[in-house]
């Protein structure tokens, strides 16, 4: 039994929606899913009732932009409570910020020349969440590059010219803020953001996994932070992280993250609940104060 922890839809910047995703883990085999879309939880129903009618597990989830000392760092929280309160309020702001950043990518564009709106983009994205993936798409699509590549490398990669940073809440906000959410806070693609040296400092925030398998890291790169993770006591996830199609073919079904791991993170994520219970107990009956008198 394998699953696949890191997938994105067309809530955020992926191109499945939640059904075609759910059928492609049917045909994949996976027993079990998560979603994990940018700043939102949108997509988390349907693609709860896609798993379901398609007999895999679902887990609710998002990744979280966060900043450390400059460095971009991704998180994921797992099991989440997709109506929490300050969760969709932040995310609320996250996403309001990343409809300014389409607008100041846009106008740095326009500066540079290049004929792109931002209605086209949004049109496009379609989204609350929308991203550089869909500028770059946007860009292929007005024939102002060739391809999503070249948009990145000539315009939207760090420090090209029409780069806005996002806003970024900090690392120790973001594990904070899934946690207070019921959920569990996994660094996204370590090797990503060759970040190895923040994470004995995260561990000690309550970091509580590493994803060790991701599309982008070499064999190499997943056996060290599977050394990380048992070093510092984190759990193990990993996942495809598919946006769509690459070269003709979706990126879900290249990592097979064995079941036994999922078991772990569902272990965790109880015994906090049960935790929280008995940490903040409700009064027995008989010692409340009488509102009758
Ligand atoms: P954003 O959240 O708007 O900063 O966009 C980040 C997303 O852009 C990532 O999740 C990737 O899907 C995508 N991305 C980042 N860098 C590149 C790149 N060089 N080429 C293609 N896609 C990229
Ligand atoms: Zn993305
Ligand atoms: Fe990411
Ligand atoms: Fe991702």
């Amino acid at each position: 039994m394998f699953a696949d922890l890191h997938l994105h839809s067309h809530f955020s910047d992926g191109t499945f929606s939640p059904e075609e995703l759910a059928a492609l883990g049917r045909q994949f085999g996976f027993a079990a899913l998560a979603l994990t879309d940018h700043d939102t939880v949108e997509g988390c129903a349907r693609m709860a009732a896609a798993c379901a009618a398609a007999e895999i597990e679902f887990i609710p989830g998002t990744e979280l932009t966060a900043d450390q000392d400059g460095n971009e760092l991704h998180f994921i929280g797992y099991f989440v409570d997709t109506r929490n309160a300050k969760l969709l309020s932040q995310i609320a702001k996250f996403q309001a910020v990343r409809q300014n950043r389409i607008r100041e990518m846009v106008a740095q564009l326009n500066r540079l020349k290049v004929p792109l709106t931002a209605d086209a983009v949004f049109a496009l994205a379609n989204c609350r969440s929308p991203g550089r993936p869909h500028v770059a798409r946007a860009l292929v699509q007005a024939g102002c590059c060739a391809t999503l590549d070249e948009a990145f490398e000539r315009f939207l990669k760090k420090n090209r010219p029409a780069w806005v940073p996002k806003m970024k809440i900090s690392a120790v906000d973001a594990i904070e803020l899934i946690h207070q959410a019921g959920g569990l806070a996994v660094l996204a693609h370590p090797a990503l953001n060759r970040t190895d040296d923040v994470i004995p400092g995260l561990a000690e925030a309550g970091l509580d996994g590493l994803e060790c398998f991701h599309a982008k890291h070499s064999t190499a790169a997943s056996e060290r932070y599977l050394e990380m993770a048992d070093n510092f006591h984190l759990l193990i996830t990993g996942g495809s992280d598919c946006h769509g199609l690459s070269r003709g073919k979706p990126i879900i079904g290249t990592i097979r993250l064995p079941y036994e791991h999922v078991e772990k993170l569902k272990s965790k994520v109880e015994s906090r609940g049960s935790k929280a219970k008995t940490a903040t107990p409700t009064p027995a009956l008989d010692s409340r104060p009488s509102t009758l008198d």
